[in-house]
């Protein structure tokens, strides 16, 4: 059967995925800044006499195997690191200090050239066009928009795309995900609180914005709970307050920072405006000027098309067993493979990483995220399964 012998052959080259791997995980890059990482994708696929384009949104690598004569399908792998700090004990820590894969994108861009190095093997059996991609910037930089925008999914185009994302939550040699919404559509908020600064042993003297601050961020929970649907999802968090240096003055300002999140972007966008809408009336009732911003990347849900999650779920029961691959709740992480799905039917897939014997138990975004390497080859074998089985589908 073709997964089992994807499954086989992943096996047979789990020493080189996990050596790649590690060479990644050793130095991690930041978004736009993936040189070394990009120099490592492009350097395997000249051993692999695998042609490319590059570069695409600055790093982003976009390489093509098959004969073209038939339908396209793409895998995508992300190639950026976090700004963490490492703390785990492994011998391969990240020599970049304040630097981590600690979204575990150094096991995506190890799988996804695994997989290249299998559908190399087997290429003559591709009737049709099997594109990887690699990209820059996942982490809030909306790499995927860009990769897209500079025509990753053209010539030929795409049909079908798939990714993959280490998943912490459930075992490792599990698989899950679902169709429809599987991740959040998600941004950033900033709000500028101004007042007056003064002495705070005289506050009528002054515009005092921190307690301005401290009504917004409880009132600001009152969208989610008190204007949604209750059955409807959406999330407010405000997690960075800058303001003031010293215990006896009111100081001119105060930052709030955090995200807002929702499963559709009709939602995410009611939300927005009525973060706008609260904040700036709040503070002009306590004579206070607030600044919204929603500075960053604004990424769409992710939502995974029914067709393509059906013939993921048949290929993982067959590299697993059926109890083995799970129906998964939408999340309100986001993810800018959703860039892609906007376009094209996909679907992306949640990879099984915890592994307690090993202490590969926490999630990702922890500078203590370890990754289960046992996982490797299931995932580059899902990437060549259903790369293959698509192209017989699209046929
Ligand atoms: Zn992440
Ligand atoms: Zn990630």
């Amino acid at each position: 059967m073709l997964s089992q012998r994807a499954y086989q052959d992943a096996q047979g080259i789990r020493d080189w995925i996990v050596q790649t791997r590690r060479e990644l995980h050793r130095f991690p890059e930041l978004m736009y800044e993936e040189v070394r990482t990009s120099h490592l994708v492009r350097k395997t696929l000249d051993e692999l006499n695998i042609p490319y384009r590059y570069p695409l949104a600055e790093t982003g690598v976009v390489a093509a195997l098959g004969n073209g004569d038939g339908p396209c399908v793409a895998l995508r792998a992300d190639m950026d690191a976090l700004p963490i700090h490492e703390e785990t004990d492994v011998s391969f820590r990240s020599e970049h200090p304040g630097k981590m894969h600690a979204c575990g994108h150094d096991c995506h861009t190890a799988m996804l050239l695994g997989a290249a190095r299998l559908l190399k093997q087997r290429e003559a059996e591709i009737r049709g066009t099997v594109k990887l991609i690699f990209q820059p910037a996942e982490e809030g930089g909306a790499g995927g928009q860009r990769m897209r925008n500079e025509g990753a999914l053209n010539d030929p185009p795409v049909q079908r795309i798939f990714g993959l994302h280490v998943w912490p939550l459930i075992p490792t040699g599990t698989l899950g995900s679902r169709a429809g919404v599987f991740l959040a559509a998600a941004g950033e908020v900033e709000l500028i609180v101004r007042g007056r600064g003064g002495h705070a042993a005289m506050p009528h003297l002054a515009i005092d914005p921190v307690s301005v601050a401290a009504k917004l961020v409880t009132e600001l929970q009152t969208i989610v709970s008190r204007e949604l649907d209750p059955l409807n999802s959406g999330v407010v968090s405000i997690t960075s307050i800058h303001g003031g240096d010293a215990y006896n003055v009111i100081p001119p300002a105060v930052t709030l920072r955090g995200t807002v999140r929702a499963l559709t972007m009709d939602v995410f966008r009611f939300v927005q405006q009525r973060v706008r809408e609260i904040a700036t009336q709040i503070g002009s009732a306590h004579r206070c000027e607030v600044d919204v911003r929603f500075p960053g990347n604004d990424y769409p849900p992710t939502v995974n098309d029914q067709v393509c999650w059906n013939v993921a779920k048949e290929l993982a029961a067959q590299l697993t067993s059926p109890g083995n691959v799970h129906e998964l709740p939408p999340v309100m992480g986001g993810e800018d493979f959703a860039f892609y799905t906007e376009e094209v039917p996909g679907c992306f897939v949640a990879l099984g990483m915890r592994n307690e014997a090993l202490g590969a138990v926490y999630n990702v975004h922890h500078p203590k995220f370890k990754a289960d390497e046992d996982a490797l080859p299931l995932g580059t074998a899902m990437h060549v399964a259903f790369a293959m089985q698509s192209l017989e589908d699209l046929r």
